[in-house]
């Protein structure tokens, strides 16, 4: 039997080797994700940028800056995350087709079935949409649901959705900064699980 690592290292191969859709085509390097097999916490955004198509990494240009404070806010080390996202090729303008969307995602699927992460942070509308969807959660405005703990129980699967604004929509905006930043400061993801609101003692 594999394990974890071995299993998405599988994952990262098929990936490295998919033309199921046209993203394939115009990608520099597909984007599988990386971090901890064993993680508590899976990070998933929407798709790679310009930078993440060179370097083959999730995000590491200027949103993934601003991730990396939001990370340290919430006391959490990218090392012990794992990053992924929705899709994953460069989707020109940011914007993947619902087909593309539809091809791809079964590859996080599985991530997240290898994982089994206690907390699902989705970043972002997209992945946000996605991943209520699969839990069986209706859409709903991200103005009225970021930053909440929404607890998922079924019998294969218990898990703790949140959804965050996607960082990249802050970057040019110092207020939705400010509220990414108490989002996460807001975070309080111990051993045992998570509390919100209540920031750990130093
Ligand atoms: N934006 C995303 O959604 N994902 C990345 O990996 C980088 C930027």
């Amino acid at each position: 039997m594999m394990n974890k690592p071995e299993e998405l290292k599988e994952i990262e191969n098929e990936i490295r080797k998919c033309s199921k859709c046209p993203l394939s085509k115009t990608r520099k390097l597909p984007v599988s994700g990386e971090g901890n097999a064993d993680a508590k916490v899976i990070l998933v955004g929407l798709g790679p940028g310009h930078n993440e198509d060179l370097q083959g990494r999730p995000f590491v240009g200027s949103a993934g800056k601003f991730l990396d404070e939001l990370l340290e806010l919430a006391r959490l080390q990218r090392k012990e995350v794992y990053i992924t996202n929705v899709v994953k090729c460069y989707p020109p303008g940011n914007a993947p087709t619902e087909e593309e969307i539809g091809t791809c995602s079964p590859y996080l699927d599985r991530q997240i079935e290898i994982i089994k992460p206690k907390i699902i942070i989705t970043l972002g509308n997209i992945a946000t949409n996605y991943i209520f969807k699969k839990s069986g959660l209706k859409s709903q405005n991200m103005g009225g649901i970021h930053g909440k703990i929404f607890q998922i129980n079924n019998l294969f699967f218990q898990v703790k959705i949140i959804p965050m604004y996607h960082p990249a929509s802050a970057l040019y905006n110092s207020e939705m900064k400010e509220v990414l930043r108490e989002d996460w400061k807001n975070l309080n993801i111990t051993n045992g699980g998570i509390e919100y609101g209540r920031r750990r003692e130093d």
